[in-house]
């Protein structure tokens, strides 16, 4: 078993460096342009969705009124990362479709980068560090900005004078002391008073966790989520739960998401899907947990539609605590060829679990129904967009997951965008020897590939806890997401270089596998570094994974040099001396961290992740930074959409065509006009 908030994997941490080359001119199949800008640490890229045309008028019909459901909740995750991130978002689009002077000025470029900023990150707070940003211009410039605009044009509350309105929105865009980080995970502190998300409102951390203690029936294995998709406050000294749906917050935005899956049942492919459909509009309009777990087994068990959406309220990172999830959607379509490569491990997955080096009280003895496939995504949004995972493995809930299996998907396409976009400075950069460098360049993506299939089909699945111990949410807390982040990794590591990759067909040799690990332990002890500012410690539960994997290995492996720490020309390298030693290593890594697991061993946790995770040599981290400065590689990748544009005569679907924008504040700006449904402040 495993915790419910721990199975999207947003692996953007595997490194997709900076594609440089193309001319930015259009735009042949061949020539099209994947990176269209870059700007603070972030780069804009596009994907294609292959195969589109050959979707029958039907499913074109449905992906359609699908993209709508996705893009109608796209307000909701701005609300949830921050109380304030609408009014200041809509304050800036105000700004840009107003100002008509001076638009090449460094000041203005400069608000503009703030601006992208923000939509990249759904709010004021980095998408991955989770910290508040601010804009590299003056007070007075903004205030200047904002007078410009007709007071029509801004989002002033009832009655507020613009005067007003300005002492109210400086400081929440320029104090660094007001909403300093919008998740805390930090050790000692009250989580909940020092986050600055919208899931909660004057309430401590010891309140919100025995509100949900008493509210969690401990006796039901079939409990539901509890808080999953409400806000948490404390009114007049009374707790008050407003839950995210029609008739409650968020209602104008849930409202037209209710209206597109509505036509969506019409069109739906199969009839578990058309039930899928209809128990999420129940959801969406009563807000019932127990309902939304229907949906999510209906859900599983549509195995044969093409078609698919991810859409709900889904991952619960954002909250220190683990119980509310953000708003997010993916629709997509199968991508039946590289289907099989995935479909190839998860039938293996009983194997890959009996052969595991965990102990044997904390196997499962029958893996069940994991569902594997590779899709084309036809268009992201919330906690998906702009930056994307590239695997999903869904639904949360443990009982679910425990009777009735899961979903697994690989975002095909996006990860097909960020190969391309990728250049081979980086391995120059990082690679001691030429040898590393070609064969990562000749098995990095099919390795990539592998890890993350591994990760997700038969890393997230293996494993059990022991009979009494609660999900790991509840026994490892605040180190759930790491460690569950590093078992799948552990898993995904040991096997990949494991012969029987290679006898299944899905591995030409054992050499894609050490391509794996050197890569590996290069992101994880060096190339992750570049994501984080001078000063900061690591904060986000996939890079913490990461570096305690890295770490803890190089010390375990340091007596016999299994991993050796290198100089050359006085830049750092590490070099695997010794590829099946290592594997070995990460295999009796797996046991621990499974153990710890499946016992719900908080204080091993915490000691693991505190001691390998958390911390950053700051040498080490100032010489990563040196190299990468030279490179101009921005370290996180986002993706504009595509564009559905569909023709309908007489009120009747006549067809849909695909549209790929190549300017992402123009379509910023666009969902802005098309998309807003709430209320600036809810
Ligand atoms: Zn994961």
């Amino acid at each position: 078993m495993t915790p419910r908030n721990l199975f999207t994997m947003f692996l953007c941490l595997i490194f997709f460096p900076l594609f440089k080359g193309f001319p930015q001119t259009m735009q042949p199949e061949e020539k099209f342009v994947v990176q269209t800008e870059q700007f603070a640490d972030l780069a804009i890229l596009r994907y294609r969705i292959e195969g589109f045309e050959q979707l029958s008028l039907k499913q074109k019909e449905l992906v359609y009124y699908l993209y709508e459901t996705a893009l109608c909740g796209r307000d909701i995750i701005f609300d949830q990362n921050y109380k304030y991130n609408l009014v200041i978002r809509r304050t800036l689009e105000a700004i840009i479709q107003n100002h008509s002077e001076d638009k090449t000025s460094e000041e203005y470029l400069k608000l503009l980068v703030y601006a992208k900023r923000v939509w990249f990150s759904n709010g004021i707070h980095h998408h991955y560090s989770s910290l508040k940003f601010t804009p590299e211009i003056t007070k007075e410039y903004l205030v200047a900005l904002i007078n410009e605009v007709p007071e029509g044009k801004l989002p002033l509350a009832r009655e507020q004078s613009k005067s007003d309105f300005i002492k109210f929105i400086i400081p929440l865009i320029f104090d660094t002391t007001i909403a300093v980080t919008k998740t805390n995970q930090a050790d000692g502190v009250d989580l909940i008073a020092s986050s600055a998300n919208n899931f909660y409102e004057n309430i401590t951390q010891k309140e919100v966790e025995e509100y949900y203690s008493s509210k969690t029936d401990k006796t039901n294995p079939r409990a539901i989520s509890v808080g999953l998709n409400s806000k948490l406050e404390k009114v007049n000294g009374e707790i008050v739960e407003n839950t995210w749906k029609v008739g409650g917050m968020y209602s104008a935005a849930i409202e037209k998401i209710v209206y597109w899956l509505d036509k969506a049942v019409t069109v739906a492919e199969t009839e578990h899907q058309k039930i899928a459909f209809q128990k999420l509009i129940e959801f969406y309009k009563t807000g019932d947990l127990k309902t939304f777990d229907d949906y999510c087994i209906e859900w599983i068990k549509d195995t044969q539609s093409s078609v698919d959406a991810i859409n709900g309220f889904i991952e619960t990172y954002s909250d220190p605590l683990g119980f509310k999830a953000n708003f997010e959607s993916i629709v997509s379509f199968k991508d039946v060829v590289a289907t099989k490569r995935i479909e190839a491990i998860s039938k293996e997955a009983q194997w890959f679990e009996d052969n595991s080096p965990i102990s044997a009280q904390h196997k499962k003895k029958n893996v069940k129904g994991i569902s594997a496939k590779v899709i084309t995504v036809v268009v992201e949004s919330g906690d998906s967009s702009p930056s994307t995972p590239i695997g999903v493995n869904l639904p949360n809930a443990t009982w679910i997951r425990k009777e009735y299996g899961s979903k697994s998907v690989n975002l095909g396409n996006i990860v097909h965008a960020y190969n391309l976009a990728s250049s081979d400075e980086v391995l120059r950069e990082f690679c001691y020897t030429t040898e590393e460098i070609e064969l990562t360049k000749k098995y990095g993506n099919l390795s990539d590939d592998l890890h993350t299939d591994m990760h997700e089909v038969i890393g997230h699945a293996s494993g059990q806890i022991n009979p009494g111990v609660g999900t790991p949410r509840e026994t490892l807390k605040n180190y759930s997401s790491t460690i569950e982040e590093a078992r799948a990794d552990l898993v995904a590591l040991y096997y990949i270089l494991d012969n029987k990759l290679v006898t299944m067909g899905v591995m030409p040799t054992i050499d894609a596998g050490k391509a794996e690990y050197s890569k590996y332990i290069r992101s994880g002890l060096m190339t992750q570094l570049q994501r984080i500012k001078p000063g900061e410690n690591i904060e986000e539960a996939h890079m913490r994974n990461r570096q305690l994997i890295a770490a803890w290995a190089f010390e375990k492996g340091k007596s016999e040099n299994i991993i050796e720490r290198k100089n050359k020309e006085g830049k750092t390298f590490f070099v695997i001396n010794n590829y099946e030693k290592l594997k070995t290593i990460f295999g009796e890594m797996l046991h621990d961290i499974q153990r710890i697991t499946s016992e719900g061993d908080f204080d091993a946790a915490r000691k693991l992740v505190e001691t390998y995770g958390v911390k950053v040599d700051v040498e080490l981290h100032k010489e990563v930074l040196k190299r990468f400065e030279k490179l101009h590689i921005a370290p996180y990748k986002g993706f504009i959409n595509p564009v559905l544009v569909p023709s309908f005569e007489n009120g009747k679907f006549i067809d849909v065509k695909v549209e790929y924008p190549d300017d992402f504040t123009k379509q910023m700006l666009f969902y802005a006009k098309q998309y807003s449904f709430l209320p600036s402040i809810n």
